[in-house]
């Protein structure tokens, strides 16, 4: 692991509150918002869609996709997305009263729902699991319904140190996320749920909080010193999981069944308790070059260029605008991409504020086998792969052991694609 703060520049300051972000004039909709699938257009070109109206499904129940605004579907085209793909979307025009902006909605009790009612309903209002690469999370649920003995672990903070939206959403939305958490593990009936958080701003619930809603399933609150990296990936938190159990508990270990962030938790609460279809995301905008970083509640489909307007213009000319934290985010170069369910951050930054991107030769300083975590030998790897160099077989299978941290490429002063090489060789053993 490795200091934060040698690492990244660390001095943002906390944000506290989550500003709605202005509703987009168009919003342009992914018809892929989950890895795997891209579903097909339940809407024609011409439609009048209602807000939260489903516009995208298919038969392999993967999450449904919905309208996130009220209007009239004026396109459906291939459009660049955040993770970099071009995808079939839609694209609608504003237009007609909302369904749940500004509505009352009321709560709806799910304990005597049995769990495949409540799996059909997280999957039909769309919620995905962010935790790591987006999945739908009602197919996670059902493939470890028959699992005896696993827990549930739910992750407090961002994964990347440069940003802080779940961090945020978990400061705001306590008993929502709690909630949600306890309906996940409800449904798939784990032996114990664990909450892993980080910011020392966030308060652990109340006992009777707590019981109220997981009744009689120990859950347990750790906390993380997330000053370090890596940190919130499913090994590091099995481990921190182990060894607390191990230290207060004396207790045999176990495994994690299923892992979800505290945005997954939030999403479920809202499908479920809420009736509310997975419409908005919480994104963290910040960098240096914007004037003031926040915290937004958007409407999946709104263009980076509108939200990026709402953080009063940039101090001066954004050299390059990445999504989802510095370490392993992707750079977009189209103002028009549109925010999707697995966008949690935008950060600009100045050209100042990053080194040069190009690549050099390997200078042997041995920095990228020093901080992996997992005492992989990325440089190896990535001469074997390039240029047929042989290595010995244990050092190649020790690829299988990355945990995608992305450290080894933080650290390279040549700026070589090492951990993107490890996932190449992985595909090919
Ligand atoms: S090789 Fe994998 S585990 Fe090691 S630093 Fe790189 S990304 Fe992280
Ligand atoms: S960190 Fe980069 S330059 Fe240094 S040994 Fe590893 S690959 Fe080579």
């Amino acid at each position: 692991m490795i200091k934060v703060n040698e690492l990244l520049k660390t001095d943002q300051e906390h944000i506290e509150s989550i500003t709605s972000a202005f509703i987009p004039p168009i919003a342009v909709v992914s018809l892929s918002q989950d890895a795997a699938a891209v579903l097909t257009p339940s809407v024609s070109i011409g439609d009048t869609v209602l807000e939260g109206q489903i516009i995208g499904k298919d038969s392999q129940r993967n999450a449904c996709i919905h309208s996130p605004i009220p209007g009239t579907v004026t396109d459906i085209f291939t459009a660049s997305m955040p993770n970099g793909k071009r995808v079939p979307s839609i694209s609608i025009k504003l237009n007609g009263a909302f369904s749940y902006l500004g509505k009352k909605t009321e709560k709806a009790s799910w304990v005597y729902s049995p769990s495949t009612q409540r799996l059909k309903h997280l999957c039909e209002m769309g919620v995905i699991n962010t935790f790591d690469v987006p999945e739908t999370l009602s197919k996670q649920m059902e493939s470890v319904l028959k699992k005896q003995d696993g827990f549930l672990a739910v992750r407090l903070f961002d994964k990347d140190p440069s940003v802080q939206s779940e961090t945020c959403t978990a400061e705001q939305y306590v008993h929502e996320i709690l909630e949600g958490a306890a309906l996940i593990a409800d449904t798939i009936n784990v032996s114990s749920v664990f909450f892993l958080y980080g910011s020392n701003n966030w308060y652990v619930p109340q006992d009777t909080d707590v019981k109220m809603h997981f009744k009689s399933t120990p859950v347990y609150f750790i906390p993380v010193e997330t000053s370090l990296y890596p940190q919130g990936g499913v090994a590091e938190i099995s481990e921190l999981i182990n060894k607390y159990l191990q230290k207060n508990y004396k207790k045999k270990t176990g495994s994690i069944v299923l892992a979800v962030d505290g945005s997954t938790a939030l999403a479920s609460y809202n499908a479920v308790v809420k009736n509310i279809p997975y419409i908005e995301k919480i994104v963290h905008v910040t960098g240096d070059c914007i004037k003031k970083q926040g915290m937004y509640k958007v409407r999946i489909g709104t263009p980076i260029r509108n939200l990026l307007q709402e953080s009063q213009g940039f101090v001066s000319e954004p050299a390059k605008i990445v999504i989802n934290g510095l370490i392993k985010g992707i750079a977009v170069s189209d103002l028009n991409t549109p925010i999707t369910k697995y966008v949690n951050s935008i950060t600009v930054l100045s050209s100042k504020d990053f080194a040069d991107q190009r690549q050099t030769p390997c200078i042997r300083c041995g920095r990228c086998h020093e901080v992996c975590p997992a005492s992989i030998q990325p440089e190896k790897i990535y001469f074997h792969y390039f240029s047929d160099v042989s290595i010995p077989d244990y050092v190649l299978n020790t690829a299988k052991l990355c945990t995608e941290c992305a450290l080894c490429n933080a650290v390279c002063p040549s700026r070589l694609p090492l951990y993107q090489t490890i996932k190449l060789v992985q595909g090919k053993k």
